[in-house]
């Protein structure tokens, strides 16, 4: 099995319902975002899978994620990644992200509560970084914790859509965008929000 198709297949098994315990846990079987509370969302597992795709992971990755939400997308993460660091801004969600990934078992995830916006310095750099909600414009710290050789996936434009960007940190430290289609997320609050 490639990589891709193990990440598929990981997807495929991987219970939604464990990331949801309100109401709408009953539709985590449907391709929607759904309300996590806080006027918050845990993503379309479609897009979850394609940011998780997009990010080339191996083994080997250091991933920064920023926007923990439900721990969903995090699972993914960390199933597939050396470790993961994740930032997420309101401590509950935080929280109850971090009870659901400690009883699946992961031990190579550490959390921040906090505005994640100018990433995470103490650990940097990163091979991977993830931004799970709505940025104006491409955080310039993010830029620099990627590492030489690194990507990152990110949501950029403004609050009816945005671009989602595939980010690319040549060896030499040269930087390319790729744009990947259309996408609307809850915005990345701080200084860079939409
Ligand atoms: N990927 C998550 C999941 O699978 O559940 C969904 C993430 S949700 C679409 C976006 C998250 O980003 C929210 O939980 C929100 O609180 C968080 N967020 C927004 N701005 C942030 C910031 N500046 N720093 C850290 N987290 C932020």
């Amino acid at each position: 099995m490639s990589l891709n198709e193990e990440i598929f297949d990981f997807y495929k098994r991987l219970d939604r319902s464990l990331f949801i315990d309100n109401e709408f846990r009953e539709y985590a079987g449907e391709d929607k975002a759904l309300p996590i509370g806080f006027e918050q969302t845990i993503s379309q597992p479609s897009l979850v899978l394609e940011m998780t795709l997009h990010l080339d992971l191996n083994k080997e990755s250091k991933v920064l994620e920023i926007g923990t939400g439900s721990g969903y997308q995090t699972a993914l993460l960390a199933e597939f990644s050396r470790e993961i660091y994740s930032v997420e801004r309101i401590s509950e969600l935080s929280q109850k992200a971090q009870e659901r990934l400690s009883k699946l078992g992961y031990k190579n995830v550490s959390f921040r509560v906090g505005d994640g916006s100018e990433g995470w310095i103490q650990y940097a750099p990163y091979e991977r970084i993830i931004v799970t909600a709505g940025a104006g414009i491409i955080p310039k710290e993010l830029i620099e914790q990627l590492a030489l050789g690194g990507k990152m996936v990110i949501p950029v434009g403004k609050k009816e859509v945005q671009e989602l960007n595939l980010i690319s940190k040549d060896k030499q430290g040269e930087i390319t965008k790729e744009s990947l289609g259309k996408v609307r997320f809850v915005p990345l609050v701080g200084k860079y929000t939409y």
